[in-house]
């Protein structure tokens, strides 16, 4: 068996207006993540590290900003997308694990419906996906032009 593992990372501003899409499950706020798609910055996170760890091309060279194809997609089809692409090599998901930290909403009450969302989509079970999730204890406004950002880290298992 050979094991082969990835990280990835992703942010994204926080502005009024746009629906808070993070980690596949939505979430009443008054701010969301802007981007060209739904802006999960979590869920971009774990597919740049599912790529990595299968020795594929990264996020935005697959799903290229600007492509009309993908303008305010749901980032679950892009990551549906990707686990069929790390499929296709021969690999199996073993774990996922991410960190979300951002002054927009608290994590901690959304956390398991993440993780069985972001299990549903790669078809691996809630227990093999983590998710923490993190203040930025203000650190991020002074360098946010929204104000509020947030930021994502995962890292995964492969085997093959
Ligand atoms: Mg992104």
């Amino acid at each position: 068996m050979t094991y082969k593992v990835g990280t990835g990372f992703d942010s994204h501003p926080m502005v009024a207006g746009r629906p808070c899409v993070l980690g596949g499950v939505t979430i009443p706020h008054p701010t969301g993540p802007a981007g060209h798609s739904d802006g999960d910055a979590v869920l971009h996170a774990v597919a740049d590290a599912l790529l990595g760890a299968a020795g594929l091309e990264d996020l935005g060279s697959i799903f290229p900003d600007g492509d009309p194809l993908w303008k305010d997609a749901p980032s679950a089809k892009l990551l549906r997308e990707v686990a069929r692409r790390v499929i296709v090599e021969g690999y199996k998901i073993v774990n996922i694990d991410v960190v979300v930290a951002t002054d927009g909403p608290k994590i901690a009450p959304h956390r398991d419906a993440m993780r069985q969302r972001i299990g549903e989509i790669l078809g691996i079970g809630t227990r093999d996906v983590n998710v923490k999730g993190k203040s930025l204890e203000g650190l991020a406004a002074a360098g946010s032009p929204a104000g509020t950002c947030v930021v994502a880290q995962s890292v995964c298992l492969l085997e093959r």
